[in-house]
C-alpha cells in the first residue's frame, strides 16, 4: 500500500516531478524561443487580481467566473469581522436591559477595532469606510441612551431602527477587497497593457506569458484545478488578417518545435456583434432552434435563451443531425468581416498553414470578433484541445482602456505534456554522467575538486557524501544511471592518472584530469 500521510496535494492540483519537469522546461524553453523569434517579450503577471477584473473580462455569467474562481476577501480580520458578524445577527431584547448592554458594549469594542485597523491601514480607507464608521458611532452614541433609565419614554420601535442603523453600518464596512486566483491571464494582460501606457509603445505590443491557473473545475484526465498555459496578446496596432495569420504561423511552429503529433488546427470567423452581422445570425440561430426545441436536451433547452451560440458547443450524439442543419455564420457575415476572414485564409496559405474550417467553433462574450481557433493533438481523449484563441477587439476598452484591437491565444501546458508523452516524446529519467568513486581523505579532496572542475565544463557529476566500498559505490552509480565511474583512490591521486570506468562496457583507462576532459567532451 502506498505511505499515507496526513497531508496529501489538494483535489485536482498534483506535484510535477522529475524527470516529467524536464519536459516541461523544455518545452517552456522551446516557446520562449519560437516566441522570441516573432518578436514577443514575456509579461509576468501576478497570479491573484481583483475578482471585479475576471469578472469583467471573462464576463459574469461564464461558468469560470460564477462557479470556478478561487475567490477570498483579501484582509487578515477574521476576527473582526467575526464580530461584525455577531452584531449583524443579535436580536437584542428592548426590555432586557442586560442584553441591551451587551450589544452595546460589543459595538463599542467592535467600533475601537475597526478604528484601530483603519488607522493602521490593515482596512482599506475610503469613503465608504468612514462613513460607516462614522454611523456606527452615532448609532452606539444613540443605542446608549436606552441604557439610561431617565429615557424610558423612548418605543420599542425607536430601539429596533437604532439596532438596525447600526447593523447596515456594520454589514457597509469593507475589510479588504474581493480578489481571485487568476482562471486566466488575458485578462491580466489588458489590464497591464492599460496601466502602464502601452498604446504610446510601438503598435502592436507583443507580449507571451506562462504560468499556472486556477479553476475549481471536476478532476479528470488532462483537467485540473491548477493547471498551465503558454498563452501569447497582440494588442494594439491595426486588424489586418496578417496578424492573426502570423499568430497562428508561430502557434504551429511552436508544437512543431515540441515534437507534437497529430496535430489540427481549426479555424472559423464569428464576425462581429452588430445587426447586419453576428447579431442578426444569432436572432437566426435562436428562431431556428426555437422550431427544434422539443428534440434538444435540457442544457441545449436552457441555452437557446442564455446564449443561443453555445447550443453549437454541444457533444450530445442525438443532437448532432439537428445542429448540421442548422443556419451557419459563415452565411451571414458582413461584407467588411467576410472579407477579413477570407483574408485570413488565404495569409494562412500563404505561410503554409493547414486549417480545417468548422463553423461551430465559437465564443459565447459580445467582444470576441472575427477570427477563432482551436488545435486539437492526439492521445488526449475527449479534452483533446490544446489551444484556444481568437481575435477580441473591445476588451481593453471594456476594461478602462483606450479602443484596442487584441488577439491571442492559450496552449493547455498540461494537456501538451500529456500528448507529448503518449507519442513517445517524454523525458528520459535523468542520469549522470560521471560517479566520482573515492577511497580515503587525501582522495576525498582531489575529487571534490574533480567535481568542482567537470560540473563547470557541464556534466553532470554525482560525489557522494561519504566513502563507500569500492562495489558499492559502483552500485550507486550503476543505480543512478551514471555513464561512468570515476574511480580516485590513494593511488590514482599520487600518480595524477585516474581511473575512468565505462559503466555499459566496464572498460577501464587511466587518464589525466585534462585527458580525462578532453575524452568526455569529445563524445
Ligand atoms: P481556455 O482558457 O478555456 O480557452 O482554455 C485554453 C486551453 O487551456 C484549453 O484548450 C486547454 O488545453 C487548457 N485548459 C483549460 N482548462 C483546463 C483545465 N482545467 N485543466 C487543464 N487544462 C485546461
Amino acid at each position: 500500500m502506498a505511505n499515507k500521510s496526513k497531508f496529501q496535494a489538494i483535489r485536482g492540483t498534483r506535484d510535477l516531478l522529475p524527470p516529467e519537469t524536464a519536459l516541461w522546461n523544455r518545452v517552456e524553453q522551446t516557446a520562449h524561443e519560437v516566441f522570441t523569434t516573432f518578436g514577443f517579450g514575456e509579461i509576468r503577471p501576478p497570479i491573484f487580481e481583483p475578482t471585479e477584473l475576471f469578472a469583467r473580462a471573462v464576463g459574469g455569467e461564464t461558468d469560470i467566473v460564477s462557479k470556478e474562481m478561487y475567490s477570498f476577501p483579501d484582509h487578515t480580520l477574521w476576527g473582526v469581522e467575526g464580530q461584525r458578524t455577531n452584531i449583524i445577527l443579535r436580536r437584542p431584547n428592548f426590555e432586557d436591559i442586560r442584553a441591551v448592554s451587551l450589544f452595546v458594549s460589543q459595538v463599542d469594542d467592535f467600533i475601537s477595532q475597526v478604528d484601530v485597523a483603519l488607522k493602521a491601514g490593515e482596512m482599506p480607507k475610503t469613503n465608504d469606510n468612514d462613513r460607516a464608521l462614522e454611523q456606527l458611532r452615532s448609532g452606539s452614541d444613540r443605542i446608549s441612551t436606552f441604557l439610561v433609565p431617565s429615557t424610558a419614554g423612548l418605543s420599542e420601535e425607536q430601539f429596533k431602527l437604532t439596532v438596525a442603523f447600526i447593523q447596515d453600518a456594520a454589514a457597509a464596512l469593507k475589510f479588504g477587497d474581493q480578489v481571485s486566483l487568476r482562471p486566466e491571464a488575458t485578462a491580466s494582460v489588458c489590464r497591464a497593457y492599460i496601466e502602464h501606457n502601452m498604446q504610446q509603445l510601438p503598435q502592436p505590443v507583443k507580449l507571451y506569458y506562462m504560468g499556472p491557473m486556477f479553476r475549481r473545475e471536476r478532476p479528470q484526465k488532462g483537467r485540473y484545478r491548477q493547471f498551465y498555459q503558454i498563452g501569447a496578446e497582440i494588442l494594439g496596432g491595426p486588424d489586418a488578417p496578417a496578424i492573426d495569420a502570423e499568430l497562428i504561423e508561430m502557434l504551429m511552429t511552436f508544437f512543431d518545435k515540441c515534437g507534437l503529433q497529430g496535430t489540427e488546427l481549426s479555424i472559423n470567423s464569428i464576425g462581429h456583434a452588430a445587426d447586419n452581422c453576428r447579431r442578426g445570425y444569432v436572432a437566426r440561430l435562436k428562431a431556428e432552434l426555437e422550431r427544434v426545441k422539443d428534440k434538444l436536451g435540457a442544457d441545449s433547452q436552457r441555452r437557446i435563451e442564455t446564449n443561443p451560440l453555445r447550443v453549437l458547443d454541444s457533444k450530445l450524439d442525438h443532437e448532432q443531425p439537428i445542429i448540421e442543419k442548422l443556419p451557419r455564420i459563415a452565411d451571414h457575415l458582413c461584407d467588411e468581416c467576410k472579407t477579413h476572414y477570407a483574408a485570413v485564409k488565404h495569409e494562412l496559405e500563404l505561410r503554409g498553414v493547414i486549417y480545417r474550417e468548422n463553423w461551430r467553433l465559437v465564443r459565447g462574450l459580445d467582444y470576441y470578433m472575427r477570427t477563432t481557433f482551436e488545435i486539437t493533438a492526439q492521445g488526449l481523449g475527449s479534452q483533446n484541445a490544446v489551444c484556444g484563441g481568437g481575435r477580441y477587439d473591445g476588451l481593453v476598452e471594456l476594461l478602462g482602456g483606450p479602443p484596442t484591437k487584441g488577439i491571442g491565444f492559450a496552449i493547455g501546458e498540461d494537456r501538451l505534456i500529456l500528448s507529448l508523452q503518449e507519442s513517445g516524446k517524454g523525458a528520459a529519467p535523468q542520469g549522470r554522467d560521471v560517479y566520482i568513486a573515492w577511497m580515503g581523505e587525501r582522495a576525498y579532496a582531489t575529487a571534490i575538486r574533480a567535481a568542482k572542475d567537470l560540473r563547470n565544463a557541464g556534466f553532470r557529476v554525482e560525489l557522494p557524501p561519504t566513502e563507500l566500498k569500492f562495489g558499492k559505490a559502483l552500485e550507486r552509480a550503476s543505480k543512478l544511471g551514471s555513464r561512468f565511474a570515476l574511480i580516485l583512490g590513494d593511488n590514482e591521486v599520487q600518480s595524477g592518472e585516474w581511473t575512468l570506468k565505462n559503466l555499459a562496457t566496464s572498460e577501464q583507462q587511466k587518464l589525466t584530469e585534462q585527458a580525462l576532459l578532453d575524452y568526455l567532451h569529445g563524445l
